[in-house]
């Protein structure tokens, strides 16, 4: 299955969120529809023709655009399914664009997956970060696009302005309580040219530090994948233009945060298993060889922590042909090697 992003940025969006160059974001500055066709026109070069392709408008607020050029853009993407190229449609917007006579026409052109920006559902945050919308027309966005037999995707935020980590916490007990389809994580960074730019400037607003934003991200991440939620991404996709110098002021940015997260999780969670054997010679941790750099950590960061945790016990990481990471510990001669 193959995705074929297309970046709509601002278009559509009256509103201006404080985190928001959406410009800068997406990476792409041309108008909605001439750049749509660009950016398809440069996918068709590699695509290969699947049912299970699906095309993407991101950036902006699909279904705030004007109706004419939703339709516009939908005719584009018509003619993809049509030539057997792509077999469904996906679209992000806002929660409070969201009624019957939109859903219709995204059902009529082959769109099955809506994902909101909804970043949190906790109203003081909300109107902190200027999202125009309440945690109640998530609700009923949710709601609606489930009677219309929508997928339904939910885009999250961790660490914007007065978000306590107990704020996130209830934001995402609610989102599992809506239970959507998906779900996205984006920790919160200060881009150039942006409200929150200004305020990171004089000083009133600090983002999380990327340690920070790992643990909250892991916590919401557990708590949704538990909850049978599929967490497709987590940090923002880190396109040439977001990665230009001087685009990102300050903020969690790693071009492979999803790794970090997951493999702070794998650490949290085996570290109850390897405390149980320490004081063992050797505590040697088997694992499956696709599991390897995530058990590792970024440059060893894992291994180091166990070392230092688990000291004087040698840690031996062997490598296997198994479905999951087990844990055992030996007994070792004076010579240091295993009896
Ligand atoms: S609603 Fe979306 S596109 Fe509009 S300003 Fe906010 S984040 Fe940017």
């Amino acid at each position: 299955m193959a995705i074929l992003p297309i970046f709509i940025p601002h278009a559509g969006c009256p509103h201006q969120c404080v985190f928001c160059n959406q410009k800068t974001i997406s990476g792409q500055k041309t108008a909605a529809e001439s750049g749509a066709r660009e950016q398809i026109a440069r996918w068709l070069q590699w695509l290969r023709p699947s049912l299970s392709n699906e095309a993407a408008f991101y950036g902006g607020s699909f279904t705030a655009l004007d109706s004419g050029l939703q339709e516009r853009l939908l005719l584009l993407t018509d003619e993809l399914r049509e030539r057997g190229l792509i077999g469904s449609v996906r679209i992000s917007t806002r929660p409070d664009y969201i009624d019957g006579e939109k859903l219709q026409l995204l059902r009529r052109h082959g769109v099955r997956v809506v994902e909101l920006g909804v970043q949190s559902l906790d109203d003081k945050v909300l109107q902190a970060a200027g999202r125009g919308h309440t945690a109640a027309d998530v609700v009923k966005a949710v709601e609606l696009l489930r009677d219309y037999d929508f997928q339904i995707g939910l885009q999250l935020m961790v660490g914007m302005p007065l978000q306590s980590f107990d704020s996130l916490r209830q934001s995402i007990m609610q989102a599992v309580r809506l239970q959507p389809d998906l779900a996205r994580i984006y920790p919160l960074l200060v881009i150039k040219d942006t409200p929150l730019a200004e305020s990171w400037l004089k000083g009133d607003f600090q983002p999380l530090s990327l340690a920070e934003a790992i643990r909250q991200s892991a916590w919401a991440y557990d708590e949704l994948t538990r909850n049978g939620i599929k967490v497709i991404r987590v940090g923002l996709q880190p396109d040439d233009e977001l990665r230009a110098p001087g685009n990102i002021l300050a903020g969690p940015f790693h071009p492979a945060m999803g790794e970090l997260v997951q493999s702070f999780l794998l650490r949290e969670r085996l570290t109850t298993q390897l405390l149980a054997v320490k004081g063992a010679g050797q505590i040697i941790i088997r694992c499956p060889y696709r599991q390897e750099s995530k058990l590792r950590g970024s440059r060893n960061s894992n291994i180091e922590y166990w070392r230092q945790l688990l000291a004087p016990s040698q840690i031996i990481i062997e490598k296997a042909d198994a479905d999951e990471i087990t844990v055992s510990a030996a007994a070792v001669n004076e010579k240091g090697r295993r009896r």
